[in-house]
């Protein structure tokens, strides 16, 4: 059954309903999110069971992934990611255009997970800015689902304003990122 998404915060009366504009596109932009999956190893197999028919992202409005970063606006970064990776994660963060998100979904992604070792990032933290962590050996899809669930939220809430605050330049300054 198709469920309404609900209505954001505001007036009603009769024959008229009133909001803000901070409200009504955080609702448009968290029901109609674009992922792009980085999937470097097996949490990415879990995501491709979140994809599948039995948990259905596309309940989401986000069946439609986005393998390019220019056409994506929700990160999601899941396994193992080398510290030759590294630049090209930031790569990708970087091509992608604000509004955008990042779930580190997995132990790899979150703290190097197991791989406490040279060659492995401890954790992409290191290199670009993280909403939404999802603790798991892999995470199952419901905790994948859980933290799409909370990108959502932030969606819905973000002030239009919040991207040319100067807090949010000095934290894309502390990861150099123009
Ligand atoms: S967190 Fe576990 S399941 Fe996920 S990529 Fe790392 S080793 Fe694989």
């Amino acid at each position: 059954m198709v469920k309404q998404a609900a209505m954001p915060p505001g007036y009603e009366g009769p024959g008229f309903f009133a909001t803000t504009m901070d409200k009504t596109i955080g609702l448009a932009r968290a029901n109609s999110l674009w992922p792009l999956p980085f999937a470097t190893s097996c949490c990415g197999i879990e995501f491709m069971a979140t994809m599948a028919s039995n948990y259905d992202l596309a309940r989401f409005g986000m069946e439609r992934l986005s393998f390019s970063p220019r056409q994506a606006d929700l990160l999601m970064v899941m396994g193992t990611i080398a510290k030759k990776m590294g630049p090209v994660l930031k790569h990708v963060y970087e091509q992608m255009a604000e509004p955008r998100w990042v779930i580190s979904v997995g132990a790899c992604a979150s703290s190097g997970g197991i791989f406490d070792t040279y060659s492995v990032l401890q954790g992409i933290d290191h290199i670009i800015p993280v909403d939404v962590y999802v603790p798991g050996c892999p995470p199952r899809p419901e905790q994948i689902l859980d933290g799409i669930m909370q990108i959502q939220d932030l969606a819905k809430n973000e002030s239009l304003r919040r991207r040319n605050l100067p807090e949010y330049q000095a934290l894309m300054e502390k990861y150099e990122i123009k």
